[in-house]
């Protein structure tokens, strides 16, 4: 029987970085450093690959061409390997699992990230368990089929939907919370799954990626006291396509006449406004309070219960994918691969 077969794609993150002697800071190394630390990976019986960006990089320099570069390793593979892990760091790891999730539309194989909050050289790691579990949810199967097809994030001991997380802490080893959907699994002895909360793309499906990405938008974070000037800057920049307003509770914000004729201004000239929560969990539901009514009919367009980093992406493939407006305001409201509950 042919070997099950994982490629690991290492684009850098604290997990592989190593002290730079000059400053005391850390910075990104390439995945030897790795391999010599986890002599365990060589116990599996998988043909374990991997392939590594040049250079490798923290997390805060991930961008939409980081994330085409991923995409593109993954299409380029799909048919050699049975599952993928991506090592990157964990500052914008939700980001770049979210965008992932809507560029590789009708997947059927797992993709999981994984990364840590200390360097796999250290003593107490957390890159060691992470790695070796993320593997092992990668080969997973059932009836000769991937027990996760998913892009998902792996960490600590958590199998989270990669477009339903963020990162929650910079100091523990629990990084990531996805505060409006179940687990997918859980290990400990062993690695429990939530099989009714997986997402499996159509069965006839082929997996179609998408490259193209718009990044003419913005986030607006509303806070009491945000001054005009300060709204109609975002709402004025030229060739602006859409913004993500995060707005307060279940998607209330000011009702001040210059705030709304602000919003009616730019939905007027063609912004897609999407509303979304401060809150860590719970949804938008601009019809609760009049103050959420306004913007509804102001032409606002609710996020339910998306995440920021779900928002920007799905904002960012959607655009980048349709020309047409109308396109656009019927992607978001539809969810295209479990990143909102309707
Ligand atoms: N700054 C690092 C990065 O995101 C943090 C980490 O990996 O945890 O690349």
């Amino acid at each position: 029987m042919k070997k099950t077969s994982i490629l690991i794609i290492y684009t850098g993150g604290t997990i592989g970085m190593v002290k730079d002697h000059k400053t005391g800071s850390l910075k990104p190394f390439n995945f030897n450093q790795i391999k010599k630390q986890v002599p365990e990976l060589a116990r599996f019986d998988y043909k374990l690959d991997t392939i590594e960006f040049n250079p490798v990089v923290d997390s805060s320099d991930a961008n939409p061409g980081i994330w085409v570069k991923i995409a593109n390793i993954v299409k380029d593979n799909y048919n050699n390997y049975d599952g993928f892990v991506v090592l990157h760091g964990t500052d914008t790891m939700a980001y770049s699992a979210s965008a992932l999730s809507f560029m590789l539309e009708n997947l059927s194989k797992p993709v999981i990230f994984t990364g840590s909050q200390l360097p796999i050289g250290t003593i107490r790691t957390d890159g060691k368990e992470n790695l070796i579990t993320a593997v092992e949810i990668a080969a997973a199967k059932k009836d000769g089929l991937a027990l996760v097809p998913e892009v998902c994030i792996f960490f600590e001991n958590k199998l989270f939907r990669g477009n339903r997380t963020g990162k929650q802490n910079a100091e523990y080893f629990n990084a990531f919370s996805s505060d409006n959907y179940p687990t997918l699994a859980e290990a400990g002895i062993n690695i429990n799954y939530n099989y009714g909360a997986i997402y499996y793309s159509p069965d006839d499906a082929n997996l179609t990626v998408h490259t193209k990405l718009c990044t003419d938008i913005a986030i607006l974070k509303i806070f009491p006291g945000i001054q005009k000037n300060v709204t109609e800057a975002v709402f004025g920049i030229s060739g602006l396509k859409a913004v993500v307003m995060e707005t307060f509770g279940a998607g209330n914000a000011p009702t001040a006449k210059w705030f709304l004729d602000c919003i009616k201004k730019a939905v007027k000239k063609g912004i897609i406004i999407l509303n979304v929560t401060q809150c860590r969990a719970g949804s938008v539901d601009m019809s609760k309070y009049s103050t959420g009514i306004e913007l509804l009919k102001s032409g606002v367009i609710s996020g339910n219960d998306i995440t920021t980093e779900a928002a920007v992406t799905k904002l960012m493939f959607l655009l980048g994918k349709y020309p047409d407006r109308e396109d656009v305001l019927e992607g978001l409201r539809s969810s295209l691969c479990g990143e909102i509950n309707l």
